[in-house]
């Protein structure tokens, strides 16, 4: 998981554990305006301290005074002094153990997903099969692609072709929302705003923004694009900057998950040979082809 995930969660986390204690503070200050409540809660603190000094049990008596000083709270209407943490398992603190609080993980995937580009996601649990002409076909293609993102990723180009509204994008962000319920973090590109990049990245003379525009698409660990081939083909531009995102990404072992309305023959001809032979690679690629009816108008979910 990258570090500066957990730290920009952690900022989350935090705030909720100064807002709790600084509620508690802000309670105590207030509920010391009360006399009554002031006594009681000073002779409650002076018998805790003088009884952890002789290292004895509780007294009922302390134990009352507590009661007394709680009922004395309501009666002003101040729910608690102690701080009120919306974690109970690590009072906010994000860690138990010396491990990552679940709070802390849950907040992890709140901003993975925030910062994934995906409008939505799916889930691989929530998929009615029913709506697709070659339900078997696709349902050995979803658990196919689920079992990939629980995998090392050998494979590390995934590309799914077929027509328009096969259900492609739906298989993807059932893919994004499983790799982000694993943590890692997902970067989701259409073809076309990809293309705008690799158009202002090749105009620009500072090399700075030059490289600042291409770099998520070489650096994210993963990336999804989304209609490859619907972009305004610049061939200049477009093959030579798609050329190097793909072979840059696979050099590295960055896994890349494309869909398409492009078969592999038509990738070829499109684009190039270097680019097709990258996808087409069969130790380090998966290829599949969607041959099904349009089913968008028909309820994918369960
Ligand atoms: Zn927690």
């Amino acid at each position: 998981m990258k570090t500066s995930i957990i730290e920009k969660a952690k900022v989350v986390i935090d705030k909720n554990r100064w807002q709790a204690e600084n509620q508690a503070i802000n309670n105590k200050i207030k509920a010391f305006e009360d006399e009554k409540f002031k006594t009681l809660y000073q002779d409650y603190m002076a018998k805790m301290i003088e009884a952890s000094k002789n290292n004895e049990v509780l007294s009922t008596d302390v134990k009352n005074l507590k009661e007394e000083y709680l009922k004395r709270l309501k009666v002003l209407g101040i729910n608690s002094i102690e701080p009120d943490y919306t974690c109970k398992k690590c009072n906010d603190s994000g860690f138990v153990n010396g491990n990552y609080c679940s709070c802390l993980i849950k907040e992890v995937n709140n901003i993975l997903k925030k910062e994934s580009g995906f409008d939505k996601f799916e889930s691989f649990d929530e998929v009615n099969f029913q709506v697709f002409n070659n339900a078997e076909y696709m349902k050995k293609l979803y658990q196919k692609m689920q079992k990939w993102c629980h995998s090392n990723f050998d494979k590390n180009i995934i590309y799914i072709a077929g027509d328009t509204g096969v259900g492609k994008t739906h298989l993807i962000k059932c893919m994004a929302n499983e790799l982000i319920n694993l943590n890692h973090v997902v970067f989701f590109t259409s073809s076309f705003s990809m293309h705008q990049d690799f158009v202002k990245s090749y105009s620009t003379k500072d090399l700075d923004e030059k490289n600042a525009l291409i770099d998520k698409y070489l650096n994210c660990e993963f990336l999804f694009i989304d209609d490859l081939g619907t972009e305004l083909r610049q061939y200049n531009i477009t093959i030579n900057y798609l050329y190097q995102v793909i072979n840059e990404r696979k050099i590295k072992k960055l896994p890349t998950i494309i869909t398409s309305n492009l078969n592999l023959d038509e990738i070829k001809d499109y684009y190039d040979e270097r680019i097709s032979s990258r996808i087409i690679d069969k130790s380090s690629s998966i290829c599949v082809y969607i041959n099904g009816e349009d089913i968008r108008l028909k309820n994918i979910k369960k």
